[in-house]
């Protein structure tokens, strides 16, 4: 552990219900990307600590006391948990922040309480999804269960390392099934510490596991695995589309939460000052590392001048900073790796003619960290490679438009279709083009809230299946029918 921390921290697997190193001993680094320090060395797993955290969640599923409990039990040890995480949010904030280099700010008081807030909601539904009955026939009694699928594989990116494995797992445990767990390499810290807190809570051995180590091994692995019965995933599009190919094989189910290229549209009658402020968090916030980042900004003609000159000014004043320092809003970007792609990014702008109006620049904090200036570009057409392909960073890609139609064309213009937000004072515009983008998420005169009642998901190439809300439940329970014969 670097002396930067006193928090205790947890670097080997899960497996039911113990802390074990990898059967090979390997580990693998993980190191902070805002000073390049190594922060500690964590297990990294293989195909055999898989079976082994399969076999375990599937002994947890089938016949463990998770199998036998209560729902109403499974809930109540679900929201002590929460409770937990809430109370802890600092502690698991900072190690969040030291793994991912997001600000400190927005690790502990943002994400940390969504998650715990994501999880409070799920644990209510563990005694509250009714099957029905049907009335259809004199001569039987006909009616549905809802029944948990079995073993979940959870797959996670690093961008928000517990939250996003928090959409997955409350809705997967509060149904009773039972998860195995592969976060991000990057960023395995916080889900290895939250492992610990849910058997602190009284969650019993295997129904939740965490097996830290590469995708293309254990990633593949788990969606090949005949022991998994669902695999939820957030990442990549290309990674998703692999690993549908490779849960063919044993026809899993599986839901995608994948990439986008966010359309935030301003039109001409918007409050401008709000919309500026709108487009710099659409953009800046989690240093752009969002699949729902508001990334292309699409304009009025009219309005372009005035808006713009806001959001560069804006941008100007979001100078990176130590992501410890709680005054900080815009971190480290998660890795060298991701400062290097995002550098590609801004070049391609450029030299295909798009206009820098800030930023695009590497940065440093105390002559270190992979930081990378809040960018903005304008006159860019939607053919660039900066307007069509997700870059995953602090990179504001701004188009104009004439007229609604045109708005709405430009937005649905590439292959995603993740979030999307419009800016006007006329309601009916406002709703009209909402209901026109193709996105799994609009929002009106705002941009990125959340809420673990509202779905979350994507229309074309961002992926299938809804996570948070009701919806949700579908994810991971599946329905059974029961026909009783009265005769
Ligand atoms: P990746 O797709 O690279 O990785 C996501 C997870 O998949 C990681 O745990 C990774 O492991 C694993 N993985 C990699 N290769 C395979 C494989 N062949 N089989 C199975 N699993 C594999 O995404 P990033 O981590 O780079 O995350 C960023 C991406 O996530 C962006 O595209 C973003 O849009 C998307 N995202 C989407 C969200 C949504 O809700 N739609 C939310 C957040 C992010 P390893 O780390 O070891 O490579």
């Amino acid at each position: 552990m670097s002396a930067e921390t006193s928090l205790k921290l947890q670097t080997d697997l899960f497996i039911g219900g113990k802390f074990v190193p990898a059967a090979s001993g390997k580990r693998f680094e993980t190191t902070n990307p805002a000073t390049g320090e190594r922060i500690a060395d964590v297990a990294e797993a293989g195909s055999e600590d898989l079976d082994s955290a399969v076999a375990a969640a599937r002994k947890s599923f089938e016949s463990g006391p998770w199998a036998a409990m209560k729902p109403r039990q499974r809930g109540a040890i679900l929201k002590r948990a929460a409770e937990k995480l809430l109370a802890r949010a600092e502690e698991f904030g900072r190690v969040e922040t030291m793994d991912n280099g997001k600000p400190i700010f927005e690790a502990s008081k943002i994400d940390m309480p969504a998650a715990a807030d994501c999880l409070a909601y799920f644990s209510e539904y563990a005694d509250k999804l009714y099957g029905d009955t049907y009335p259809g026939r004199p001569d039987a009694f006909l009616l549905t269960l809802r029944e948990p699928v079995g073993v979940v594989g959870a797959i996670t990116p690093w961008n928000f390392p517990l939250l996003q494995a928090m959409w997955k797992i409350a809705p997967a445990l509060a149904l009773g099934n039972a998860v195995v767990l592969k976060p991000a390499s990057v960023t395995p810290l916080t889900s290895l510490m939250f492992a610990e807190l849910l058997a602190e809570a009284g969650l019993p051995p295997g129904a939740f596991n965490v097996v830290p180590g590469p995708g293309a091994v254990v990633g593949q692995a788990m969606a090949e695995h005949p022991g998994i019965d669902k695999i939820s995933f957030t990442g990549e599009t290309a990674t998703g589309k692999s690993i549908l190919r490779a849960a063919a094989g044993t026809v899993k189910r599986v839901s995608m939460e994948l990439g986008g290229k966010s359309p935030n549209v301003v039109f001409a009658d918007a409050d401008l000052e709000a919309a500026a402020k709108g487009a710099v968090n659409a953009i800046f916030y989690g240093k752009g590392e969002l699949c729902s980042a508001g990334s292309r900004l699409l304009v009025e003609e009219s309005v372009h001048d005035a808006l713009l000159e806001k959001v560069v000014d804006r941008a100007k004043k979001m100078t990176p900073g130590d992501p410890m320092d709680p005054k900080t809003r815009l971190g480290a970007l998660v890795s060298e790796k991701q400062r290097d792609t995002v550098e590609r990014y801004v070049e391609a702008g450029k030299s295909e003619g798009a206009k820098l109006l800030a930023g695009g620049r590497r940065a440093s904090v105390n002559g270190r960290g992979a930081f990378f200036e809040a960018t903005v570009f304008t006159a860019v057409a939607p053919s660039m490679t900066i307007a069509k392909e997700e870059i995953f960073g602090p990179v504001l890609a701004t188009l104009t438009f004439q007229d609604e139609a045109e708005a709405v064309a430009v937005g649905n213009s590439t292959i995603y279709g993740l979030a999307a937000a419009v800016w006007s004072r006329d309601i009916k515009k406002a709703l009209r083009t909402a209901k026109a983008l193709k996105a799994g998420t609009v929002w009106v005169n705002t941009y990125n809230l959340y809420d673990p009642g509202l779905p979350f998901g994507g229309y074309k190439q961002s992926g299938f299946g809804r996570e948070r809300g009701h919806h949700a439940l579908e994810e991971y329970t599946q329905v059974k029918s029961i026909w009783v014969d009265l005769t």
